[in-house]
Protein backbone atom coordinates (compact mmCIF):
# COMPACT_ATOMS: atom_id res chain seq x y z
CA UNK A 1 0.00 0.00 0.00
CA UNK A 2 1.39 3.66 -0.97
CA UNK A 3 1.95 6.23 1.92
CA UNK A 4 -1.16 8.60 1.85
CA UNK A 5 -0.58 11.84 0.29
CA UNK A 6 -0.17 13.51 3.49
CA UNK A 7 2.68 11.67 4.46
CA UNK A 8 4.63 11.69 0.99
CA UNK A 9 4.39 15.24 1.17
CA UNK A 10 5.26 16.00 4.42
CA UNK A 11 8.23 13.58 4.56
CA UNK A 12 9.04 15.10 1.32
CA UNK A 13 9.28 18.82 2.73
CA UNK A 14 11.15 17.44 6.15
CA UNK A 15 13.76 15.96 4.36
CA UNK A 16 14.50 18.49 1.48
CA UNK A 17 14.45 21.55 4.13
CA UNK A 18 14.48 20.84 7.89
CA UNK A 19 17.09 17.83 7.45
CA UNK A 20 18.97 19.46 5.25
CA UNK A 21 19.42 22.20 7.57
CA UNK A 22 19.88 20.16 9.98
CA UNK A 23 22.05 17.56 9.00
CA UNK A 24 25.27 18.06 11.05
CA UNK A 25 22.81 17.82 14.50
CA UNK A 26 21.40 14.31 12.95
CA UNK A 27 25.03 13.21 12.40
CA UNK A 28 25.53 14.18 16.01
CA UNK A 29 22.90 12.44 17.57
CA UNK A 30 23.33 9.15 15.32
CA UNK A 31 26.36 8.59 17.82
CA UNK A 32 24.18 8.88 20.60
CA UNK A 33 21.44 11.42 22.50
CA UNK A 34 22.06 13.65 25.84
CA UNK A 35 17.93 14.68 26.26
CA UNK A 36 17.94 17.82 28.33
CA UNK A 37 14.28 16.47 29.96
CA UNK A 38 12.25 13.53 30.41
CA UNK A 39 8.52 14.74 29.13
CA UNK A 40 5.09 12.42 30.36
CA UNK A 41 2.73 13.81 28.47
CA UNK A 42 -1.23 12.96 26.92
CA UNK A 43 -1.17 11.12 23.24
CA UNK A 44 -3.63 13.75 22.56
CA UNK A 45 -2.96 15.40 18.56
CA UNK A 46 -2.90 18.78 20.46
CA UNK A 47 0.14 18.73 22.73
CA UNK A 48 3.31 18.56 21.35
CA UNK A 49 5.91 19.06 24.20
CA UNK A 50 8.68 19.48 21.94
CA UNK A 51 6.77 22.28 19.59
CA UNK A 52 5.37 24.21 22.30
CA UNK A 53 9.01 24.79 23.90
CA UNK A 54 10.77 24.48 20.73
CA UNK A 55 12.92 21.84 21.47
CA UNK A 56 15.40 20.48 18.68
CA UNK A 57 15.56 16.82 17.99
CA UNK A 58 17.17 15.49 20.73
CA UNK A 59 16.12 17.53 23.68
CA UNK A 60 13.33 15.95 25.03
CA UNK A 61 13.02 11.94 25.61
CA UNK A 62 9.20 11.75 25.76
CA UNK A 63 6.65 9.54 26.77
CA UNK A 64 3.23 9.65 25.75
CA UNK A 65 0.27 7.54 27.13
CA UNK A 66 -3.54 8.69 27.59
CA UNK A 67 -4.37 11.28 30.15
CA UNK A 68 -0.14 11.66 31.15
CA UNK A 69 -0.35 9.64 34.15
CA UNK A 70 2.11 7.95 36.02
CA UNK A 71 0.37 5.48 37.62
CA UNK A 72 1.07 3.87 41.79
CA UNK A 73 4.47 2.13 41.77
CA UNK A 74 3.82 -1.55 42.39
CA UNK A 75 6.52 -4.09 43.21
CA UNK A 76 5.62 -6.13 40.32
CA UNK A 77 4.67 -3.41 37.81
CA UNK A 78 5.88 -5.48 35.05
CA UNK A 79 4.29 -4.44 31.76
CA UNK A 80 4.17 -0.95 33.19
CA UNK A 81 5.82 0.85 30.17
CA UNK A 82 5.85 3.96 31.75
CA UNK A 83 7.69 3.17 34.60
CA UNK A 84 9.76 1.24 32.00
CA UNK A 85 10.53 5.08 29.85
CA UNK A 86 11.46 6.35 33.10
CA UNK A 87 14.10 4.15 34.10
CA UNK A 88 15.32 4.39 31.02
CA UNK A 89 15.62 8.01 30.94
CA UNK A 90 16.95 8.37 34.48
CA UNK A 91 19.01 4.96 34.44
CA UNK A 92 20.33 5.04 30.99
CA UNK A 93 20.40 8.21 30.09
CA UNK A 94 21.14 10.42 33.12
CA UNK A 95 17.88 12.83 32.55
CA UNK A 96 17.60 15.15 35.48
CA UNK A 97 14.63 17.23 34.34
CA UNK A 98 11.20 15.67 34.45
CA UNK A 99 8.03 17.27 33.06
CA UNK A 100 4.59 16.20 33.79
CA UNK A 101 2.77 18.20 31.00
CA UNK A 102 -1.14 17.79 31.26
CA UNK A 103 -3.36 19.96 29.29
CA UNK A 104 -6.71 21.21 28.61
CA UNK A 105 -9.92 19.49 27.09
CA UNK A 106 -8.58 15.71 27.73
CA UNK A 107 -10.25 13.46 26.70
CA UNK A 108 -8.82 10.93 29.17
CA UNK A 109 -9.74 13.31 31.92
CA UNK A 110 -12.51 13.56 30.86
CA UNK A 111 -13.44 10.02 30.30
CA UNK A 112 -12.40 9.30 33.69
CA UNK A 113 -15.20 12.23 35.15
CA UNK A 114 -17.81 10.11 33.57
CA UNK A 115 -16.70 6.90 34.83
CA UNK A 116 -16.18 7.83 37.97
CA UNK A 117 -19.90 10.13 38.15
CA UNK A 118 -21.27 6.98 36.98
CA UNK A 119 -22.22 8.96 33.79
CA UNK A 120 -20.82 6.19 31.80
CA UNK A 121 -20.57 2.28 32.54
CA UNK A 122 -16.84 0.20 33.19
CA UNK A 123 -16.43 -2.30 30.09
CA UNK A 124 -13.31 -3.53 31.21
CA UNK A 125 -11.20 -2.74 28.42
CA UNK A 126 -7.70 -1.36 28.49
CA UNK A 127 -8.84 2.10 28.17
CA UNK A 128 -10.74 2.18 31.65
CA UNK A 129 -8.32 -0.05 33.37
CA UNK A 130 -5.81 2.46 32.39
CA UNK A 131 -8.12 5.30 33.66
CA UNK A 132 -8.66 3.66 37.35
CA UNK A 133 -5.11 5.44 37.91
CA UNK A 134 -7.06 8.48 38.24
CA UNK A 135 -9.30 7.99 40.92
CA UNK A 136 -7.18 8.76 43.59
CA UNK A 137 -7.03 12.46 42.27
CA UNK A 138 -11.06 12.26 41.51
CA UNK A 139 -11.34 12.21 45.10
CA UNK A 140 -9.61 15.46 45.42
CA UNK A 141 -11.62 17.41 43.63
CA UNK A 142 -14.85 19.61 44.13
CA UNK A 143 -17.93 17.76 42.68
CA UNK A 144 -20.06 20.82 43.24
CA UNK A 145 -18.66 22.77 40.13
CA UNK A 146 -19.29 22.64 37.03
CA UNK A 147 -18.34 20.10 34.37
CA UNK A 148 -16.11 22.34 32.81
CA UNK A 149 -14.22 23.61 36.23
CA UNK A 150 -14.56 19.60 37.46
CA UNK A 151 -12.37 18.90 33.88
CA UNK A 152 -9.80 21.63 34.79
CA UNK A 153 -9.61 20.28 38.25
CA UNK A 154 -9.27 16.66 37.70
CA UNK A 155 -6.70 17.40 34.83
CA UNK A 156 -4.39 19.62 37.72
CA UNK A 157 -4.93 17.10 40.10
CA UNK A 158 -3.68 14.14 38.01
CA UNK A 159 -0.36 15.99 37.54
CA UNK A 160 -0.08 16.98 41.40
CA UNK A 161 -0.74 12.79 41.83
CA UNK A 162 1.30 11.57 39.18
CA UNK A 163 4.20 13.33 40.65
CA UNK A 164 3.43 12.05 43.83
CA UNK A 165 3.76 8.26 42.25
CA UNK A 166 6.78 9.54 40.71
CA UNK A 167 8.33 9.68 43.41
CA UNK A 168 7.47 6.47 45.19
CA UNK A 169 9.80 4.69 42.62
CA UNK A 170 13.07 3.64 43.74
CA UNK A 171 15.28 5.64 41.21
CA UNK A 172 13.52 8.40 41.44
CA UNK A 173 13.10 8.24 45.29
CA UNK A 174 17.24 7.62 45.11
CA UNK A 175 17.49 10.61 42.89
CA UNK A 176 15.45 12.75 44.66
CA UNK A 177 16.96 11.85 48.02
CA UNK A 178 20.38 13.24 46.50
CA UNK A 179 18.86 16.39 44.88
CA UNK A 180 20.22 15.40 41.79
CA UNK A 181 16.34 15.48 40.16
CA UNK A 182 14.36 18.56 38.88
CA UNK A 183 10.31 18.05 38.82
CA UNK A 184 7.96 20.25 36.90
CA UNK A 185 4.58 19.60 36.50
CA UNK A 186 2.52 21.73 33.74
CA UNK A 187 -0.64 22.23 32.06
CA UNK A 188 -1.50 23.42 28.83
CA UNK A 189 -4.64 25.22 27.51
CA UNK A 190 -5.15 24.47 24.04
CA UNK A 191 -7.60 27.52 23.22
CA UNK A 192 -5.08 30.49 25.08
CA UNK A 193 -1.23 28.59 24.53
CA UNK A 194 -1.11 29.46 27.97
CA UNK A 195 1.02 27.47 30.20
CA UNK A 196 0.25 27.03 34.29
CA UNK A 197 3.58 25.47 36.03
CA UNK A 198 2.30 23.47 39.97
CA UNK A 199 4.10 25.52 42.87
CA UNK A 200 4.39 22.30 44.49
CA UNK A 201 4.55 23.23 47.86
CA UNK A 202 1.44 25.28 47.66
CA UNK A 203 -0.44 22.20 45.46
CA UNK A 204 -1.43 24.97 43.17
CA UNK A 205 -1.27 26.09 39.59
CA UNK A 206 0.27 29.19 38.77
CA UNK A 207 0.94 31.61 35.69
CA UNK A 208 4.60 32.10 34.64
CA UNK A 209 5.35 35.49 35.61
CA UNK A 210 5.86 37.07 32.39
CA UNK A 211 2.59 36.03 31.25
ZN1 LIG B 1 -5.19 14.31 27.11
Amino acid sequence: MPLPDFLLNGYKDWIDNTFARKKNLFKKLSRGQNPKALVISCCDSRVHADKIFKADEGDFFIHRNIANIIPKYKNSSKGNETLAALEYGLGSLKIRNIIILGHSNCGGINHALNLFSNKEEYKNQSLDNWIKNIKPAYKLIDRNKSGKEQLNSLEKMNIINSISNLEKIPIVNKLNSKKQLNIYGLWFEIKSGKIMILNREKKIFENFSYL
